[in-house]
């Protein structure tokens, strides 16, 4: 806490909060009315001869006072920044209250673990600017797992004023428990408890009061989803002072056995208030029923994204046309060099419109799809599932997680994979993470399915999402059995153990998944692509164009490289797509078709019949079309995996081997179906 002065002392150009006025009501009540009022944030502007009068601006305008007057309005100056740490067991919405407060995106979801590292922001409240400090979850300042060595590690190098712990009110125990740890380890806490309205809900009642009393410290009750059910949290935080704790030198298993006794005496309990989850539970987790409910979720996400990601496609696909066309006319006009105007519309302009075109429908649509399925609670639940398969591939059940994080983007799911304790099977899931299709691939392997596999009959798009699951079904197997040949061999060793909470099953929020799964995933993966496909379409651009003894550099490649694209049941072209296409997934088919057409860009298909049309001129066959359906699942990751497993492994060993094992599966997978397909 920081000590008042008069505002009188102060010089030019400070600033400072008003914290309290020693006038008579009259004069107080002037003041108040001129926006001189306890928390209103005042800067120093002019000071007249002598130092008074002092002109000061406050709620935008500027008013001048006597320095005598100025006497009587004491002020906090804002000198230092005040520093609160947000604190508390994983799923409590630690993150929810950080983005609320801060406006930042900092992920939420419901599950244990997502948060792995720190995340800083800041605030105003008061006129005070706060800068407020996210902790990975933990249960006891005791580090055993890396999250909680990451909180614990902030908790002593980050000077702070205070720590906000953040309890969840369906479950107080263990969150008074931390709070009881922190509060003998020496800091000043205040207690949130989150999550208010879930605790109504199930008819959780607790006393805060009378919990506030027992710690000796200031229970706030929050629903962190409602802002403004924080600024009591807020006030409470700027106007509590440390004082003595009433706990001192406990153990975490001490203080559980207190905050035990607390919630007995303070909360009021229904018999079974999780009683909905149960019932859930046996559908998505019991033996009977959940293979056949995660096949469908998988197949039902599928579907929706394909029938509804066709149309907003075609039109993208028309609309940068039309672009391109009307940019040619300009260009024209202005008599731009036709190399120029190649390059850059042609080139640069249409292949990035064709990734943007074909990638955005489905990720807008995939995506909070995929963000509401995290919000509901069902990822954990898919761990649970995959768990036993995961222990006899000696991995770990987690790593279903990080699986499932790979189909948004391999390079995300590879950081992710912190969250699992033991470095063995962290490296095992590292390594295996891009045998799961990330959003890059998925536009590529849609169409080829569409054109080649689907029929055109109404049930064409249910077909379409049949033969997307199957795939991610063998992609899944694939990552199941390569993680157990690695567990077998060069990362052997024996399945540490699986500790992972089921957390409730909860209502999405809306907003917030929009947000997420908008900004923070479709727009960070699409970025990505559009920032890699625009170079390399310059570049095949170049190569289209220029000709050594009549052919392209590109066709020159491509013949090079026919004998063994052709080995594993693609062509040269392709092979070289798949080369080309190392920075960014998405652009393997548009470099290829460009290369098929001998056209001078990165080009696009303006109906799938059309790319059925060119393929087949250019030899495809539905064993082609298996083939390339096959590479793209299992070949090299995409650059920015491979620079994200090297930053995680510290390694280039690992990092290589990262690029080899789905590439060799890749190739030896394809040989097979080849040679299999000849010898019929
Ligand atoms: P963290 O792991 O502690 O950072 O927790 P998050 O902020 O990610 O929140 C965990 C889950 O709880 C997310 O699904 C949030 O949407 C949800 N959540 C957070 N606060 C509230 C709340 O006040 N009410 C409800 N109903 N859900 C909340």
């Amino acid at each position: 806490m920081y000590d008042s002065e008069p505002l009188s002392g102060l010089p030019v150009g400070s600033r400072a909060v008003v914290a309290e006025i020693r006038a008579d009501t009259a004069e107080q009540r002037r003041l108040a009315e001129l926006g001189v009022l306890k928390g209103a944030e005042i800067k120093i502007k002019i000071r007249g001869t002598g130092g008074s009068p002092i002109a000061f601006a406050v709620h935008g305008v500027t008013l001048a006072l006597r320095s005598s007057d100025c006497d009587r309005i004491f002020v906090r100056p804002l000198t230092h920044e005040k520093t609160y740490l947000l604190a508390g067991n994983p799923n409590v919405g630690k993150s929810t209250v950080f983005n609320a407060l801060t406006g930042l995106h900092q992920h939420t979801g419901n599950w244990c673990g997502k948060t792995v590292a720190g995340a800083e922001g800041w605030f105003q409240h008061r006129g005070e600017r706060i800068r407020l400090t996210d902790t990975p979850g933990t249960y006891s300042v005791d580090a055993e797992t890396a999250e909680e060595a990451v909180t614990a590690q902030m908790l002593r190098e980050i000077p702070h004023d205070l720590v906000i712990c953040v309890c969840d009110a369906t479950c107080p125990v263990r969150g008074i428990a931390l709070a009881i740890e922190l509060l003998s380890a020496g800091e000043h806490v205040i207690l949130c408890m989150n999550l208010i309205d879930e605790a109504k809900k199930k008819r959780i009642i607790p006393n805060l009061d009378a919990m506030s009393e027992r710690l000796g410290i200031p229970v706030i009750g929050v629903t962190a989803k409602k802002k403004r059910t924080l600024i009591p949290l807020l006030d409470a935080a700027a106007d509590t002072v440390p004082s003595a704790p009433f706990f001192h030198g406990l153990s975490h298993a001490d203080a559980l056995q207190i905050a035990s006794g607390i919630c007995k005496e303070t909360v009021i309990m229904p018999v079974n208030p999780h009683q909905r989850d149960d019932r859930l539970d046996r559908l998505l987790t019991g033996a009977a029923y959940r293979y056949p409910v995660m096949l469908f979720l998988l197949l039902l996400v599928f579907w929706l994204t394909m029938v509804g990601a066709n149309y907003p496609s075609e039109l993208l696909t028309a609309l940068f046309s039309r672009i391109c066309t009307l940019l040619h006319h300009a260009a024209a006009g202005v008599h731009c060099p036709q190399w120029l105007s190649g390059a850059l519309i042609d080139g640069m302009l249409r292949g990035t419109g064709w990734v943007i075109s074909v990638m955005l429908p489905p990720m807008a649509i995939f995506f909070p799809m995929f963000t509401l399925l995290e919000d509901i609670g069902i990822l954990p639940r898919i761990a649970f599932n995959l768990d036993s398969r995961c222990a006899k591939c000696r991995a770990c059940g987690k790593q279903a997680l990080t699986m499932t994080m790979g189909f948004g983007c391999n390079a995300v799911g590879v950081t992710e994979c912190r969250i699992i304790g033991s470095k063995r099977e962290q490296l095992i899931a590292i390594l295996t993470n891009a045998l799961v299709p990330c959003n890059g691939r998925f536009p590529a392997l849609l169409a080829i399915i569409t054109v080649f596999f689907a029929g055109d009959d109404v049930f064409s798009s249910f077909r379409s999402a049949l033969l997307m699951t199957c795939l991610i079904l063998l992609s899944v197997s694939m990552t199941f059995a390569a993680s157990a040949l690695l567990g077998r061999t060069v990362l052997r060793g024996q399945p540490s153990s699986f500790i992972l909470e089921l957390p409730p099953y909860r209502k999405p929020q809306i907003g917030a998944l929009i947000i997420r799964s908008i900004l923070d995933r479709t727009v960070f993966v699409l970025g990505r692509a559009v920032i890699t496909a625009a170079p390399v379409s310059l570049l095949i651009w170049i190569l289209a164009n220029i000709s050594i003894s009549g052919q392209t550099m590109l066709q020159l490649l491509a013949d090079f490289l026919q004998p063994f694209g052709k080995m594993i049941g693609l062509d040269g072209v392709m092979l070289l797509a798949f080369i080309l296409g190392l920075p960014a997934n998405e652009i393997v088919l548009p470099v290829a078709l460009t290369a098929y057409l001998g056209q001078t860009a990165l080009t696009d298909y303006d109906s799938l019949g059309s790319l059925h049309a060119l393929l087949t001129a250019h030899g495809w066959t539905q064993l082609t079309a298996a083939c390339f359906l096959i590479f793209t699942l299992f070949h090299s990751p995409c650059a920015t995996t491979l620079l994200t497993v090297y930053q995680e492994t510290g390694s280039r060993r690992w990092t290589f081997a990262a690029f080899l094992l789905p590439t060799v599966i890749g190739i030896l997978f394809c040989t097979l179906i080849t040679g299999i397909a000849y010898l019929l």
